[in-house]
């Protein structure tokens, strides 16, 4: 595609990026096919090619963003599917991720539109407010079909998104050391996260257990918290990097204490951003080196796991498990076969879900900001599912698991609870009822 930026706007490192991706593009449209906006919605600015038209000219002309790219970008999932499908290896990501910076920084939503972002990028991070807001999203569940009569179709969703339980209590982890049962062959990070010890602390349990019994000491770093990923979907730049700078500090203490053979992610979102710290801070002198050496080391859990050789095992009871591939695992990350894999080895029926590489629909905070789309791929997604009839749905990303469970009556669980079963651990709760009926 050719551009006609100047030289002096391509001395902006981020528009000199975003030009060298838009070069790769050709144009083709085959991106298009495998855009869950695109075939819904078949408007050709709702596809990958027609969004990166629109960023275009947005950065070429150098103005505001206006109402419609806005629009646009906005119903873009950041699923990445247009990656995994384009022939020219467009980096449509870094392009999106820096269109979404420049809307934020250029144009006044409406005031509704900006005060659901602000209390999203607020207390999503912060897991005592998260659980504040859960237990509170609890008792008004009942009410959303009313605030979707007043026409507040976000807050609607929101609750309509609230597990029908009560969260887990708090459980500290942060600056906690979990040994190994036997003998020490690695040493790893894992990322407490902070939606995932509200909504689903047993994923990280899980991962614990499971590392520590095949002899992988497991640190949780002092003082790491949020990784940024969701306010870098929001175009919040400054805050993502000043996130990104505290967990990068935190990794970087216990590499050059104790040592760290990985990082491990067992939320595949919060995983690829975090596999793009390098570069979302290249252009940073004091913390693109250490960046980069935090992005190689970090792997999903998966990846990671299978690295470790396990023994294969029979499972707990023969269970049809519909793998559901995350966007961010599939198409951010590229972990395709590992996950189906292990849970194979450890002795369950692995099927694939038809029209994988289409997202659910929960992409971070989409389920709740672009409700209406967002419904349409999980009724979507959830009926591919069931017609595989299977006894538990596996996904590696909370995102998903909670989209998947607030459609469907089939357990919902983390791919590393079923591997943790498995090899001794306990049943994971929502097979609880399953397994007594067996
Ligand atoms: S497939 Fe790649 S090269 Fe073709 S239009 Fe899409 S982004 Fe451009
Ligand atoms: S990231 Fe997903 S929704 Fe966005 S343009 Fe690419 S395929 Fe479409």
């Amino acid at each position: 595609m050719q551009t006609s930026f100047t030289l002096t706007q391509l001395l902006d490192p981020q528009v000199a990026s975003s030009e060298k991706i838009l070069r790769a593009c050709v144009h083709c449209g085959f991106c298009t096919a495998t855009c869950p906006t695109y075939v819904l919605l078949g408007d050709e600015l709702d596809s990958p090619r027609g969004r990166i038209y629109l960023v275009k000219e947005m950065l070429e002309q150098d103005k505001p963003a206006t109402r419609e790219v806005v629009k646009h970008v906005d119903r873009c999932l950041s699923c990445l599917a247009c990656m995994t499908t384009c022939p020219s290896g467009v980096h449509y990501m870094h392009l999106v991720d820096y269109a979404r910076e420049r809307i934020e920084k250029t144009y006044k939503r409406p005031i509704a539109d900006r005060a659901m972002r602000g209390l999203l990028a607020r207390v999503l991070v912060d897991p005592g407010l998260f659980r504040l807001a859960m237990v509170a999203g609890l008792i008004a569940r009942p009410l959303a079909p009313v605030l979707d009569v007043l026409g507040l179709h976000r807050m609607a969703a929101m609750l309509r998104l609230t597990p029908r339980r009560k969260p887990a209590p708090p459980i500290d982890r942060i600056g906690k050391v979990y040994p190994t049962e036997g003998t020490r062959r690695g040493r790893v990070a894992l990322l407490a996260g902070c939606i995932n010890p509200v909504l689903a602390p047993s994923t990280n349990e899980a991962a614990i257990r499971l590392l520590n019994r095949h002899g992988i000491e497991v640190v949780v770093a002092a003082g790491e918290a949020c990784c940024g990923s969701l306010a870098h979907h929001m175009g919040r730049e400054d805050e993502a990097l000043s996130r990104a700078r505290n967990n990068i500090d935190a990794w970087t203490r216990e590499l050059e204490g104790d040592g760290l053979d990985a990082i491990l992610v067992t939320v595949s979102g919060c995983g690829t951003t975090i596999k793009d710290y390098g570069f979302m801070l290249r252009s940073d002198p004091a913390y693109a080196m250490k960046a980069a050496r935090i992005s190689a080391r970090a792997r999903d859990i998966t990846e990671y796991l299978a690295t470790l050789n396990l023994r294969e095992t029979t499972a707990p009871m023969p269970l049809t498990v519909a793998y559901h591939a995350a966007c961010s695992l599939q198409h951010g990350q590229k972990v395709v076969r590992e996950p189906k894999q292990l849970l194979s080895k450890f002795g369950f029926v692995v099927k694939d879900v038809p029209e994988g590489h289409l997202c659910c629909g929960s992409a971070g905070t989409y389920n709740i900001l672009q409700p209406a789309l967002a419904d349409r791929l999980r009724e979507r997604k959830v009926a591919n599912i069931e017609l595989l009839t299977p006894d538990v749905i596996a996904a590696g990303n909370i995102g998903c698991i909670t989209q998947l469970a607030s459609g469907t009556a089939i357990p919902v669980v983390h791919t590393v609870e079923l591997l943790d079963w498995a090899a001794g651990g306990p049943v994971p709760e929502p097979l609880a009822a399953l397994t007594r009926s067996h």
